[in-house]
């Protein structure tokens, strides 16, 4: 296996220091953010995935990245609107957000905009020169090769006295949750609280408050002044992080320890599924679904396909493995015994779009949720 692509002389991608640890090395992996069509036999270029500790700063961030470009936005599960809800509520119910707010949103490419939401509780873009009251980053930092570069460019457009807001999928849980296939090519910084809140410190803000929503598994809404107090709402959120190891090289690494308890209990469940004569097959096409498949070797001869919601993945394959992605009729038509669901989060949807997968006899089982026996 060539390793000429593995970077030796690591730097952090946000205070440039060059002590730190791998935490997770999840093999070579194809890119997921290019999905071939069904019936494209090249070979799909591999590609270092780890993830690397930053002993200073203490952010968690990818190593390598072959440096695609990003595919599609994707279909929003029920749960990341709902979510958005919520979010711009908070910050309305705070102050941060009202009539004539003067508001830059940073998104993801992957779409989830909060705009609409904003606009509707009285936000407006700025005029040409104009500065902002609040920039809100909604999964949108974590997008960025330069972590430093992009904090300055997201802080330097405010007033002296405006908010800067970090939605992030917190490393807390990912790792409570075993989530390492969070870790992506194109996905550069996985935060905690407490890193975060470092982070943000050592730029001249002040970490002042944050909320919690169960979206992922645990995401943080973190917001920050030039000058400002940390309440009591935040200091507990990063008391618990940091009392959850997060800061800690060897409490992160156990993700490398769910990525093979998952990849294997993957594998296992679906070769005891086929030998009783179950079939199945698996559902969402989720980026996080191609590294598992790729660790787990789960090709086409284990799992005949893979549903997804989203009409841009039908008559494609997934990258690495190889399965194909069609259409949920089709799986409803198959009739499986067995579904694998690879984000979790759209259980109760698609349960409730597909009530036929149970009303003909089939179960939903979440693939993040099996280990090795
Ligand atoms: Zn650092």
């Amino acid at each position: 296996m060539p390793d000429d692509d593995l970077i030796t002389d690591i730097r952090c991608r946000f205070c440039g220091s060059g002590h730190g640890e791998i935490v997770l090395d999840a093999g070579r992996q194809p890119t997921a953010k290019v999905f071939p069509k069904a019936g494209d036999p090249a070979e799909d270029p591999l590609h270092p995935l780890r993830m690397w500790m930053c002993g200073r700063c203490h952010l968690a961030q990818l190593v390598e990245d072959p440096d695609t470009t990003e595919e599609e936005p994707g279909l929003e599960p029920d749960a990341l609107v709902q979510q958005a809800e919520d979010a711009v509520a908070r910050m309305a119910a705070a102050g941060i957000v009202g009539e004539g707010t003067v508001l830059v949103e940073f998104g993801s490419p992957h779409g989830g905009s909060w705009w609409d939401i904003l606009a509707r509780y009285g936000a407006r873009a700025p005029e040409p020169g104009e500065l902002a009251d609040v920039v809100v980053d909604n999964l949108g930092y974590m997008h960025d090769a330069d972590q430093a570069a992009a904090l300055e460019r997201r802080t330097s457009l405010l007033k002296p006295d405006g908010v800067v807001l970090f939605q992030f999928h917190t490393l807390a849980s990912i790792v409570a949750g075993g989530q390492w296939n969070a870790l992506r090519h194109g996905h550069f910084a996985y935060y905690s609280t407490p890193a975060l809140a470092g982070m943000l410190e050592s730029a001249g803000w002040t970490p002042t408050t944050a909320w919690w929503f169960p979206l992922y598994g645990g995401s943080v809404l973190l917001a920050a002044r030039r000058e400002g107090v940390r309440d009591q709402a935040l200091s507990d959120l990063i008391a618990s992080e940091d009392a959850a190891g997060m800061l800690k090289a060897d409490i992160v690494r156990g993700l490398q320890r769910a990525a093979d308890d998952m990849s294997d209990g993957l594998r296992q469940f679906i070769e005891s599924e086929r030998a009783a004569g179950r079939t199945v097959w698996g559902y969402s096409a989720a980026s996080r679904a191609v590294a598992l498949l790729c660790r787990a070797g789960v090709g086409p001869e284990l799992l005949p396909s893979i549903a997804d919601g989203g009409g841009a993945k039908h008559g494609r394959r997934m990258p690495g493995s190889g399965v194909p992605i069609t259409a949920p009729d089709e799986m409803v038509a198959a009739r499986p015994d067995t579904v694998l669901l690879f984000v979790a989060d759209l259980l109760p949807e698609v349960r409730r779009a597909l009530p036929e997968i149970e009303a003909d006899g089939g179960r939903w089982v979440i693939a993040d949720e099996l280990h090795a026996s």
